[in-house]
C-alpha cells in the first residue's frame, strides 16, 4: 500500500513513520522545505524519543520519503490514502482555525488522479470533513474532472513523549467513513496494528470529529477537578496525595490522570477545550463544565507563583530562582501553552533572576524566554545561589536528586514542588522547606 502524509510535525511525522514502520510506503510532505531538507538529512524538526531511529531505519528500507511537492505526490504515488496532519491552531476566538487543513484540501482537489480517501488527522470540529469534501469537489469541478474520492476522519490520540508507542499499540483506532469502500482501506491500512485486541472503531464522520474533542476534554476535566480538589485540601487541612490514592483505587475513578499540578498546558487541551466551547456557542450551547475546566485552569496556572510570593513575603527582586522543567510535560520539547512560561514570566515582572534547566526544550524555549533567562548546563549548575527551586515539569532525572548537593549550592533551602514529586516530610527534614500542590507546607 502507498499513502501520503500532509504536515510532518508531531503527528504527521509519527503517523508517516509508523506506517512506514509496517510496511507501507509512505510520503511525508510539508510546506516547510528546512524541515524536509533536515529530514531526508535525519534530522528531525521535533523531538520525541524513538522517532530518530525509526524515520532512519525506514528511510534507508525506502518506505518512507520526504517532499515537498503535494501535487506531485498525489499526482503520480497513486496513494490510496492522503492523510491530512497539519495544525489546526486556536483563531482568535477560540474557534479551530482550518486555514491549513483546507488549504491541503483544495491542493490535494487540484492534484487527484484516482480513487484516494482524504484523512483528516488533525484534530478538526464537528462539519470539517464536510467542507473537506466540498473543497476538493470544487477543485474537481474547476478541472473540468469527475474523480471518485472518499473524505475519512482519524482523530489521533498518541501523547507527545510515548507517541511511537501510542501509534504501534494504541488503545483504540477511531475512523470516521461514510462508504464501504473507505471503510475497507482504511481496515486495510489499520490491521497491522490491532495484534493487541485493541479495537478499530468505525463510525459516521461527525462521531469521530466529536470523540477526539470529547476524549481532550475529559482529560483537562479530570486535571482541573483535581486541581480544585487539591487547593481546597490545601484550605482544609488534608493531603490531596492521599486523597488521590483514595480515590484512585475506585475503578470507576481510576488512578490516571488524577495528578495535581500548575494546571495543563501543551499544544492540545488549551486549544481543544476552547474550541469545543466555541463549537457549542456558535450553535446556541453552553458547555457550562468546560468554562470551568478552563477558568480553574487559567487559575492554576498563578498557584505556584503565588505560593513564591507568600514564602517571601511578596519581596522577589533581585532574588534568583531555579527552574526545573520548562516543557508542557516531560519527554518532548513541546513549549507551547507550557505553564513554566507563565510562571517564569510572572518571576521576571517581579524582578526576579531566573535559572532554568530543561533536558530537551531550552533551544525551544528560547523562542520565547530569549536571553531573559540563564540556561544551566545541568540542573545542578542552574541551582548555583538560588533562592528557590521550582519544579515544573516532572522529568524522570528530577525525580530523585541529591539533596545534599541540592542544598549545598543553593543560597536558601527552599522547594516548591508543581508536580508533588518529592515527600515533603523528608525534604523537611533535611533542612527544606516544602510547598507542594495541595498539601500542608512543611517546614
Ligand atoms: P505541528 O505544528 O507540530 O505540525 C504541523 C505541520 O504541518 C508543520 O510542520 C507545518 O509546517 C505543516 N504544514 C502546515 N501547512 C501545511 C501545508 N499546507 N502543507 C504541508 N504542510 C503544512 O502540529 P501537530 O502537533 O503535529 O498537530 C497537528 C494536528 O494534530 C493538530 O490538529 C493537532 O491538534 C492534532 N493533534 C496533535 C497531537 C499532539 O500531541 N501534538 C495529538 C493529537 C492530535
Amino acid at each position: 500500500m502507498r499513502i501520503a502524509v500532509v504536515g510532518t510535525g508531531y503527528v504527521g511525522l509519527v503517523t508517516g513513520t509508523c506506517f512506514a514502520e509496517v510496511g507501507i510506503d509512505v510520503t511525508c510532505i510539508d510546506i516547510d522545505e528546512r524541515k524536509i531538507e533536515n529530514l531526508r538529512q535525519g534530522i528531525l524538526p521535533i523531538y520525541e524519543p524513538g522517532l530518530e531511529e525509526m524515520v532512519e531505519r525506514n528511510a534507508q528500507k525506502g518506505r518512507l520519503s520526504f517532499s515537498t511537492d503535494l501535487s506531485e505526490v498525489v499526482e503520480s504515488c497513486g496513494c490510496e490514502a492522503v492523510f491530512i496532519a497539519v495544525g489546526t491552531p486556536p483563531g482568535e476566538d477560540g474557534s479551530a482555525d482550518l486555514k491549513y487543513v483546507l488549504a491541503v484540501a483544495r491542493h490535494i482537489g487540484r492534484s487527484l488522479k484516482g480513487y484516494t480517501v482524504v484523512v483528516t488527522k488533525s484534530t478538526v470540529p464537528v462539519g470539517t470533513a464536510r467542507k473537506v469534501r466540498q473543497a476538493i469537489a470544487e477543485e474537481l469541478e474547476a478541472r473540468g474532472e469527475q474523480i471518485d474520492f472518499d473524505v475519512a476522519s482519524n482523530p489521533e490520540f498518541l501523547k507527545e513523549g510515548a507517541a511511537i508507542d501510542d501509534f504501534l499499540k494504541p488503545d483504540r483506532i477511531v475512523v470516521g467513513v461514510e462508504s464501504e469502500r473507505a471503510e475497507q482501506v482504511m481496515s486495510r491500512l489499520y490491521k497491522p496494528f490491532l495484534m493487541n485486541g485493541h479495537p478499530l472503531i468505525f463510525m459516521d464522520i461527525p462521531s469521530a470529529e466529536m470523540t477526539k474533542y470529547a476524549a481532550n476534554a475529559m482529560l483537562a476535566t479530570k486535571i482541573s477537578f483535581m486541581n480544585d480538589v487539591a487547593n481546597l485540601c490545601e484550605i482544609m487541612g488534608a493531603d490531596v496525595n492521599m486523597v488521590r490514592r483514595g480515590i484512585g483505587s475506585d475503578a470507576r475513578i481510576g488512578n490516571k490522570f488524577i495528578y495535581p499540578g500548575i494546571g495543563y498546558g501543551g499544544s492540545c487541551f488549551p486549544k481543544d477545550v476552547k474550541a469545543l466551547i466555541k463549537t457549542a456557542s456558535e450553535n446556541g450551547y453552553a458547555m457550562q463544565v468546560l468554562q470551568a475546566v478552563e477558568q480553574v485552569n487559567e487559575r492554576q496556572k498563578s498557584v505556584l507563583f503565588d505560593k513564591v510570593v507568600a514564602h517571601f513575603n511578596g519581596d522577589l527582586a533581585g532574588r534568583t530562582f531555579a527552574v526545573w522543567g520548562l516543557s508542557f510535560k516531560p519527554k518532548t520539547d513541546d513549549m507551547r501553552e507550557a505553564p513554566s512560561l507563565v510562571i517564569i514570566e510572572r518571576l521576571l515582572e517581579a524582578g526576579a533572576r531566573v535559572k532554568a534547566y530543561d533536558p530537551v526544550a531550552m533551544a525551544e524555549a528560547r523562542h520565547s524566554l530569549g536571553d531573559r533567562v540563564e540556561y544551566g548546563k545541568d540542573e545542578y549548575e542552574a541551582l548555583i545561589d538560588a533562592d528557590a527551586l521550582l519544579l515544573v515539569t516532572e522529568w524522570p532525572e528530577f525525580r530523585s536528586p541529591n539533596f545534599s548537593v541540592v542544598g549545598k549550592l543553593m543560597k536558601e533551602k527552599v522547594v516548591f514542588d508543581g508536580r508533588n514529586i518529592y515527600d515533603g516530610a523528608e525534604l523537611a527534614a533535611k533542612g527544606f522547606a516544602y510547598h507542594g500542590i495541595g498539601v500542608a507546607q512543611q517546614v
